[in-house]
């Protein structure tokens, strides 16, 4: 037999999904127990409250750990959560470097809450890794960094950024959101800690907040669960199973984002109303060699400007019918959005402008529905 092409589909079908053993369920059925029975006070079958365990959560937990070639998931209520109690890992005094254009809600945590704690936070530009060496400090515990980033769709050499972390004794958390494991595995790539918002790609339907954290380390692993439990961000059984039931779909899902992407950025290269086409599967993407190497794809994301400002990229973002605009991205529905005044609103103007974040840019998340309706939808949005 010839080595398998697509191992991860079929991870994600049944990793950590054993059929149930009493009734034979083939889904892992939701747990709606806060609470479990001990035989005599203190001995139980490892579970015996629902913010400590839960089997719903368990499978999915072991469902991400094996996607992304770990020993030890964590999954919480919502990415946000698992950022938070993973930061909760830090003293005061400690030091984390991050990407300089960090999802907004990332930023605001490292600069607004956990400052708050003494933990210090030194944004830079990290899609060039010379620039992590003189930001890292002695007490430098985390270097964080999303690749590909949002929505400048900017990457970052994992395996380079992980050689000089390792070297100061820090540990490299890579937010994996964007590419899912089915296009990127940082762990293999070097990272100590990957992080997700499941809300978007893992979860895929745009119905449930969740996130998680993986780990090989055991270290950090043990950490992780004491703080999963004493700090409680942890999700339901309903969204654990909601996330599990979307991830099962994620290898075919992810081909068809990856293939409409294709489709959709060859089409707004050659529009006339089009100023430039943000994609790292392009040529003229500053990391497409670095994209080839690391992503086994480009993804399905698109980040392109309109010429008219931001006038015409409001229209353009009222006009389309089958793209929705709305925030968050990863959904199998494809969603037009305008940072400069949605996602990165917040953002002073001067910062957003030197991240590249115009007026006239618009971001897209391709998702999977016929290509010839997702151009046609474009178009005529284009005319208006
Ligand atoms: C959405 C998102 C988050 C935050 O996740 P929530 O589930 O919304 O809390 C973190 N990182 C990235 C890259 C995201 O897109």
């Amino acid at each position: 037999m010839t080595e398998s092409k697509n191992a991860l589909a079929t991870q994600c079908i049944h990793a950590g999904q054993e059929p149930e053993p009493i009734t034979g369920a083939v889904m892992p059925p939701v747990f709606f127990s806060s609470t479990y029975i001990q035989e005599s006070p203190g001995k139980h079958k490892g579970y015996e409250y629902s913010r400590t365990h839960n089997p719903t959560r368990t499978a999915l937990q072991d469902s991400l750990a094996a996607l992304e070639g770990a020993k030890h998931g964590f999954a919480f209520s919502s990415g946000c959560g698992a950022m938070s109690t993973l930061l909760m890992c830090l003293s005061q005094g400690d030091h984390v470097v991050a990407g300089d254009d960090l999802y907004g809600g990332t930023r605001r945590l490292m600069a607004q809450v956990f400052s708050r704690f003494g933990i210090e936070t030194t944004f830079v530009d990290l899609s060039d890794v010379s620039n992590l060496e003189p930001a890292l400090q002695k007490n430098t515990k985390f270097v964080w960094v999303e690749t590909p980033t949002n929505p400048m769709l900017k990457l970052s050499d994992i395996k380079g950024l992980a050689k000089i972390t390792h070297a100061h004794g820090a540990a490299l958390v890579v937010d994996n959101t964007f590419a899912t494991p089915y296009l990127q595995r940082p762990i293999e790539l070097g990272a100590d800690l990957v992080v997700h918002s499941t809300t978007k790609y893992l979860g895929g339907h745009s119905d449930v907040i969740g996130g998680a954290v993986v780990t090989n380390n055991d270290q950090w692993a043990e950490q992780l669960a004491y703080l999963t439990n004493a700090v409680g961000a942890v999700p339901g059984p309903m969204d654990c199973f909601l996330v599990l039931r979307g991830i099962k779909t994620l290898a075919a899902r992810m081909e068809a984002h990856c293939l409409n992407a294709r489709k959709i950025v060859d089409f707004l290269v050659e529009h006339s109303k089009v100023e430039k086409v943000i994609f790292p599967g392009l040529k003229e993407h500053p990391q497409y060699e670095l994209c080839k190497q690391q992503m086994a794809h480009p993804g399905g994301m698109i980040s392109f400007v309109i010429k008219g400002g931001l006038e015409a990229a409001k229209r353009f973002n009222e006009s389309t019918q089958l793209f929705r605009c709305a925030e968050s991205l990863g959904g199998v529905e494809s969603l037009i959005g305008l940072p400069a005044v949605m996602t990165h609103a917040s953002v002073p103007l001067k910062v957003r402008e030197n991240l590249g974040i115009v007026d006239g840019l618009i971001r897209l998340s391709i998702g999977i529905e016929d290509p010839i309706d997702l151009l046609k939808d474009l178009g005529q949005a284009f005319e208006r």
